[in-house]
C-alpha cells in the first residue's frame, strides 16, 4: 500500500486513520469517516478505488469542485471522470461508455442525478465496488448544509445491496453523525473519528485596532500568499478590498449579493493564484478546496465558535504552517444584535446570543485557544502548551506572525521561480496550480535542488505520473538556477551507496535524519516533512539501528531522569521499552522512554 501511495500520490506515509479506513474498505465493509478539513479524507476512497475490481462512485454536492478533483486525479495518472449538469448530452454519453468499458476507476456524480431513472439504469449496468458519499452531513437536517437530494441515496442503496458505502464528513457534531448512520442505513458501520486538531494552524486574537495597517503588514511579507479576510457585511468586503488594493495588495471581494457569473470569476481567479487575497462574507468558502491558503483573518466577530472553526479550517489544508487571526472587539456583539432581532423565535434568539457569548469567551481567553476550540467539540486536549496560539507562545507568536516566515530555510528565490513555472504550466492545461504540485513539493525542490530524475522522484508529492509529466521541466529550471548560482544538489545522502551498512536505509528516513542533524526539533522535522513526530522518531531509530550517525545533542532532557532511564535499560539488558517502563513505573511515560532510547542509541553509535 505504501508503494501505491508513493507511486500515485507521491506521499511516503499515511495520515492518521487513513490506513485503517483503507483496510476496512478493502475488506468490503461500510464506514463513516469523521476528519477535519485537510485530514485527507479523499485518499480513503481513492486508494481503494484503484485496488478494487470495479468502479467507485463518488457522490459529492460540490459541482464546482468536481472538475478540479478529477483534474488532480488525472494529473496523478488515475483514470477518473465526472457527470454533472455542466456537461452536455454527448459528453455525458462519452463518460458513460468509458465507465461501462471499465476505463474509469472513479466516477464523481452530483446527488440530484441519482433520482433520474436513466441514471439509475446506467449505474446498474456498472460493476460498482464502492459508493463514497462525500460531505455526508448534507443528508442531515441537523447539519449546516442540508441537501434534500442526498436522500436519493437511499433508493440507490436498494439497487446495490452488495456495494458498500463509505460516508465522509468534516462535521463532528454528534447528532449529525447519528443521523448520517441512520439515514444512509449503514450496515455494521465502523465509525472512524480522528482528532480535530489542526497542528499546523496557529491561532491569534488581536485587538480590533489599526486593522488595515496590520493586515497590510502581514500580506506584504509574502505578496503571493493566498489569504481570506472574512467580514460581516457585503459593504465591508468591498471597502476592505479597495483599501488593500490602494496599498498595493492584490485583493478582490466576494459576497452573495454579486451576480453568479462574477462570483465564479472571482473564485476562479483565487484558485488559479491570479488574485491573492479575497475579502468575503461567509458565503465564500464551501466550494474552495485550495490547499495553500496561508492566512484566514476575521476582521469582524464571527457569529459562533463552530463557524469560526470551520472558516479558519480553510487555512493550510496542505499541512504547511498557516495563520488564523481574529481581530476582536467586544463591541462587535451589537452588530450581530440587529440580525438576532430579526429571528422568529425567542428560542432561536437565545441560542444565537449564547453562541455569540462563546465567541466573546474565546476572544478573552487567558488560556490555550486551541484547547478551547477542541474542547468545544468535545475533544480533550492534553498538552499544556500547544505551541501555536498567542496565549501559549506570546513571544514566538509575535515573531512568526510578523515575519510571515516558513519554517525551513528553503531557497525563496528558487521557490518563486518554481511557483511561476507552476502557474504557467497550470494555465496551459486549464487546471489550478496546486494540481501540478503543492507548495510543499516546491519548497522541498528549493531546499534539496534535485538534479536528476531519481532525486526528483524522492520529493514529497512527486509520484510516478507527475515525474513523467513535469519532472524534466522542473529539473531544467532547477539545474539552470543551480548552474547560475554555483549550487550543488543537496539531497540527503542515500545510504545504499555506503556499503558498510547491513540494512539499506530509505531516502525518506534519510530526509528526517538530515533535518534532525541540522539541529531541528522532532516537532520541527515532523512539520517540515508532513509526518507525525512519532514517525520521525522511528526514522531516527531505524537510521541508528543501521549504523547511521544521528546527532541528538540538541535534545533537552532532565539529567536525573535520563540517568534513571539509562540505568533501567542497562539492567533490562536490551532496548525493549516495556520492561523498562515496568521497572520505572507510572512516573515515566512511553514517549519519554522512547526519546531517551534515541539519545542512548545515538551516543553509542557516535562513540563507535
Ligand atoms: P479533506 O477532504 O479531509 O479536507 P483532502 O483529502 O483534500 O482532505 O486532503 C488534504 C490535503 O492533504 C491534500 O492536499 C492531500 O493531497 C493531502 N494528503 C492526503 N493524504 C496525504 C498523505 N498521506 N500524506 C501527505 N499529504 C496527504
Ligand atoms: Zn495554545
Amino acid at each position: 500500500m505504501l508503494d501505491k501511495l508513493k507511486k500515485y500520490f507521491g506521499y511516503d506515509e499515511f495520515k492518521p486513520l487513513q490506513k485503517e479506513v483503507i483496510d476496512h474498505v478493502m475488506s468490503g465493509r461500510e464506514g463513516l469517516v469523521l476528519m477535519p478539513t485537510g485530514g485527507g479524507k479523499s485518499l480513503c476512497y481513492q486508494l481503494p478505488a484503484l485496488e478494487m475490481a470495479g468502479i467507485t462512485i463518488v457522490v459529492s454536492p460540490l459541482i464546482a469542485l468536481m472538475k478540479d478533483q478529477v483534474d488532480a486525479l488525472r494529473a496523478n495518472g488515475i483514470p477518473a471522470a465526472y457527470i454533472n449538469s455542466s456537461l452536455d448530452y454527448a459528453e455525458i454519453a462519452k463518460v458513460e461508455r468509458a465507465a461501462q468499458s471499465g476505463e474509469i476507476k472513479l466516477l464523481y456524480l452530483a446527488p440530484e442525478r441519482l433520482a433520474i431513472p436513466r441514471v439509475q439504469e446506467f449505474l446498474v449496468s456498472l460493476k460498482v465496488s464502492l459508493f463514497a458519499v462525500d460531505e455526508a452531513h448534507c443528508i442531515s437536517e441537523w447539519g449546516h448544509d442540508f441537501r434534500p437530494d442526498y436522500r436519493n441515496l437511499r433508493a440507490v442503496r436498494e439497487l446495490f445491496p452488495c456495494a458498500p458505502v463509505l460516508a465522509l464528513t468534516a462535521t463532528a457534531n454528534k447528532r449529525v453523525k447519528e443521523d448520517i448512520l441512520d439515514q444512509l442505513k449503514l450496515r455494521d458501520a465502523k465509525v472512524f473519528q480522528s482528532s480535530f486538531d489542526r497542528p499546523n494552524l496557529s491561532y491569534r486574537v488581536m485587538p480590533k485596532k489599526q486593522v488595515l495597517q496590520k493586515l497590510v503588514r502581514f500580506l506584504q511579507n509574502d505578496p503571493n500568499q493566498s489569504a481570506i479576510i472574512y467580514c460581516l457585511s457585503r459593504k465591508r468586503t468591498e471597502k476592505m478590498a479597495a483599501d488593500l488594493k490602494a496599498n498595493g495588495i492584490n485583493a478582490a471581494f466576494y459576497h452573495a449579493g454579486m451576480e453568479a457569473d462574477r462570483r465564479s470569476r472571482v473564485q476562479e481567479a483565487f484558485i488559479k493564484d491570479k488574485v491573492s487575497v479575497i475579502c468575503a462574507t461567509i458565503a465564500f468558502g464551501m466550494g474552495i478546496d485550495k490547499p495553500d491558503v496561508r492566512l484566514v483573518a476575521h476582521v469582524d466577530m464571527p457569529k459562533s465558535v463552530e463557524g469560526y472553526y470551520q472558516e479558519t479550517g480553510r487555512a493550510g489544508r496542505d499541512g504547511l504552517p498557516s495563520k488564523c487571526i481574529l481581530f476582536f472587539s467586544k463591541g462587535d456583539m451589537f452588530k450581530h444584535e440587529y440580525f438576532i432581532r430579526m429571528m422568529d423565535s425567542a428560542l432561536e434568539q437565545t441560542r444565537a446570543r449564547k453562541q455569540l457569548q462563546d465567541v466573546v469567551e474565546y476572544g478573552e481567553l487567558k488560556n490555550c485557544r486551541r484547547s478551547y476550540l477542541l474542547e468545544y467539540f468535545g475533544e480533550e486536549y492534553s498538552k499544556n502548551n500547544c505551541g501555536g496560539c498567542d496565549v501559549c507562545v506570546p513571544v514566538v507568536a509575535e515573531k512568526t506572525f510578523s515575519a510571515g516566515a516558513e519554517v525551513e530555510s528553503f531557497d525563496e528565490e528558487l521557490f518563486e521561480i518554481l511557483r511561476g513555472l507552476r502557474r504557467e504550466i497550470a494555465e496551459g492545461r486549464g487546471v489550478p496550480p496546486y494540481v501540478i504540485f503543492g507548495d510543499k513539493s516546491l519548497q522541498q525542490m528549493a531546499l534539496y535542488y534535485p538534479q536528476s530524475e531519481e532525486s526528483m522522484g524522492q520529493i514529497f508529492g512527486v509520484g510516478k505520473e507527475k515525474l513523467a509529466q513535469y519532472g524534466e521541466e522542473f529539473l531544467t529550471y532547477i539545474k539552470a538556477y543551480c548552474e547560475d548560482k554555483d549550487l550543488q544538489e543537496n539531497m540527503p545522502q542515500f545510504v545504499e551507496s555506503r556499503t558498510i551498512f547491513k540494512t539499506a536505509v530509505s531516502s525518506t528516513v534519510m530526509m528526517s535524519v538530515d533535518l534532525f542533524n541540522k539541529k531541528k526539533s522532532l516537532d520541527e522535522v515532523a512539520n517540515l516533512r508532513g509526518l507525525k513526530p512519532l514517525s520521525v522518531l522511528e526514522h531516527l531509530e531505524k537510521a541508528l539501528d543501521s549504523g547511521v550517525n544521528v546527532d541528538a545533542s540538541h535534545l533537552t532532557f532532565n539529567e536525573d531522569r535520563l540517568i534513571a532511564i539509562v540505568e533501567a535499560f542497562k539492567t533490562s539488558g536490551g532496548y525493549l521499552l516495556s520492561p523498562v517502563k515496568e521497572k520505572l513505573g507510572d512516573d515515566f511515560g512511553y514517549d519519554e522512554l522512547r526519546l531517551a532510547r534515541l539519545i542512548i542509541k545515538s551516543q553509542i553509535t557516535n562513540d563507535k
